[in-house]
């Protein structure tokens, strides 16, 4: 027995290895699916399976939660260019109101 002072380092579904690394991960929402690329992840190098940081978790969901105002079927965005900026205001008022005249 080694200790084990390493910290989710191992796959909770196979024992594998947990290396940094970038991955595509869709997230099925009741009425959307978004694909996010590029989302810094933790990647079992057995089983592949991405493990999210906390903090890159709380990002994603600041994001969906912003998609979800746009009431768009299917999403795909780079987690690197996606940015929790305020809703643009002006195109929502243009799509609200059918367009400016
Ligand atoms: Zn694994």
């Amino acid at each position: 027995m080694t200790g084990e002072l390493e910290r989710n380092s191992r796959c909770p579904l196979c024992g594998g290895r947990l290396r940094p690394g970038v991955a595509t991960i869709p997230f099925l929402l009741p009425d959307t699916v978004v694909l996010i690329k590029d989302v810094p992840a933790e990647i079992c190098r057995s089983c592949h399976e991405p493990y999210m940081t906390g903090k890159v978790t709380d990002r994603i969901t600041t994001l969906l939660n912003q998609l979800r105002a746009f009431r768009v079927e299917v999403s795909i965005i780079s987690y690197s260019e996606a940015r929790p900026v305020p809703t643009p205001t002006t195109r929502v008022t243009a799509l609200a109101t059918g367009g400016a005249p």
